[in-house]
């Protein structure tokens, strides 16, 4: 509050919403500047929820208004005597955003392209080189969403969605579905974002991809098996910069024009806690997709076994056809405990041991990126001496 007076700041700080048992107990509160929503944040005290919302103002204050607003933040730090750990102004700093002024003017034509829990994606065409684009919105709550691009931005592979830039920007609504809609998660409005602009995968998500395949009611296994072995390749590189991506799902796979397999969405890769976990699992129960998650990220103990989990599922997806979400989620449920529908066996018997072997209970017996991707290698070329 003293810093607030002696840099002129009106600030206001309230406490909106409490909740949970005694024993954990959660406080909102939300910081504004006059009548402007500047953030909400959560904290397990009044005081800790404060310092958090005032951290998010700090940030949002210092991008918009103030070029030495690091040592702004510094010094409010040492004050708390909290390291508060803020960005870099290389990230961050005015230098790169001086007015603070809409990213998404740099293009033309968005189109509403997905949006998930925490992001709203649209394409894009930019406005110099005429080329096509993905800009990701995700509202900067705390410091910890921009690891997706500091992870996004030193991944190189044929297998990841390929990173351009990231900007800080006010929260503008990226297509015309998203300002007519009175979506929760964007109404709430922190008042910054990160825009982030990546490759344009043109095909869409595995998600839609198998939907269609449903429909068309016919699995080809070795089409099947060639984007299994790119999403393995990923995940391999992925796991060999010793990062986990977390929330691997056929909606965070994507295809390309030329239908090359490209594992999106970081967004978890590096902040997802047990807690984050559960109440992840809980939103997908809302929203009844199953969940491809392993049971034990629900605890803050795992390692990147995490993401062999999914591959499971996903393999499991690949080669099984559902009629209806009814049908999946009866499947679902027996596949996580290890049972596989009748026939299964006899049409795959290598595969549904490679998916029993994923999907053990215990993280320890599932098989590395690594063995995976020579045994599916092989698998492969049984496969065509076979047929
Ligand atoms: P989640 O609900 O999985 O947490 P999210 O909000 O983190 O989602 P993303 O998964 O990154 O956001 O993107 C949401 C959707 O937008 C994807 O499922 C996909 O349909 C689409 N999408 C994301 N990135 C791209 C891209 N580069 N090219 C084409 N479509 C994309
Ligand atoms: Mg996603």
């Amino acid at each position: 509050m003293e810093f607030c007076v002696k840099n002129r700041l009106k600030l206001e700080f309230k406490i909106i919403s409490e909740s949970g048992p005694p024993h954990d107990r959660v406080f909102t509160c939300q910081v504004s500047e006059g009548d402007k929503l500047l953030g909400k944040a959560e904290g397990k005290t009044k005081k800790s929820a404060e310092l958090k919302a005032a951290k998010i103002a700090l940030l949002v204050y210092g991008i918009r208004y103030q070029p030495n607003y690091i040592s702004m933040l510094n010094e409010f730090s040492q004050r708390k005597k909290q390291d508060l750990n803020f960005v870099e102004e290389s990230h961050l700093g005015p230098a790169h955003n001086p007015d603070f002024s809409n990213p998404m003017d740099e293009f033309r034509n968005p189109e509403k392209l997905g949006k998930g829990a925490y992001g709203n994606v649209v394409k894009v065409q930019n406005k110099i080189d005429d080329q096509f684009y993905a800009v990701k919105k995700v509202q900067v709550l705390d410091k910890k969403v921009l690891e997706e691009v500091k992870v996004l931005a030193r991944l190189e592979h044929q297998n990841i969605v390929r990173y351009f830039n990231a900007r800080l920007g006010p929260d503008i609504p990226s297509d015309s579905s998203e300002s007519s809609s009175n979506s929760s998660e964007y109404s709430r409005g922190s008042g910054t974002c990160l825009y982030i602009q990546m490759e344009l995968c043109e095909n869409g998500s595995l998600k839609e991809w198998i939907k269609k395949r449903n429909l068309e009611n016919r699995v080809n296994k070795s089409v099947g098996l060639e984007i299994f072995q790119q999403i393995i390749e990923g995940v391999r590189y992925i796991h060999s910069k010793k990062l986990i991506h977390r929330d691997l799902k056929p909606a965070n796979i994507l295809f390309t024009k030329e239908m090359i397999v490209k594992i999106g969405d970081f967004g978890l890769v590096t902040r997802m806690t047990g807690e984050e976990a559960k109440k992840a699992l809980e939103r997908t129960r809302g929203t009844g997709t199953p969940s491809y998650m392993a049971p034990e990220q629900k605890h803050n103990q795992y390692e990147n076994e995490v993401d062999i989990y999914p591959l499971g599922l996903i393999l499991f997806e690949l080669l099984c056809i559902f009629r209806s979400e009814h049908e999946r989620g009866n499947h679902w449920i027996n596949v996580r405990q290890g049972e596989f529908p009748s026939g299964f066996e006899e049409q795959y018997p290598l595969e549904k041991r490679a998916i029993r072997q994923m999907l053990s209970h215990d993280p320890k017996k599932r098989p590395s990126a690594e063995e995976l991707s020579r045994s599916f290698q092989t698998m492969k070329t049984l496969d065509s001496q076979t047929y």
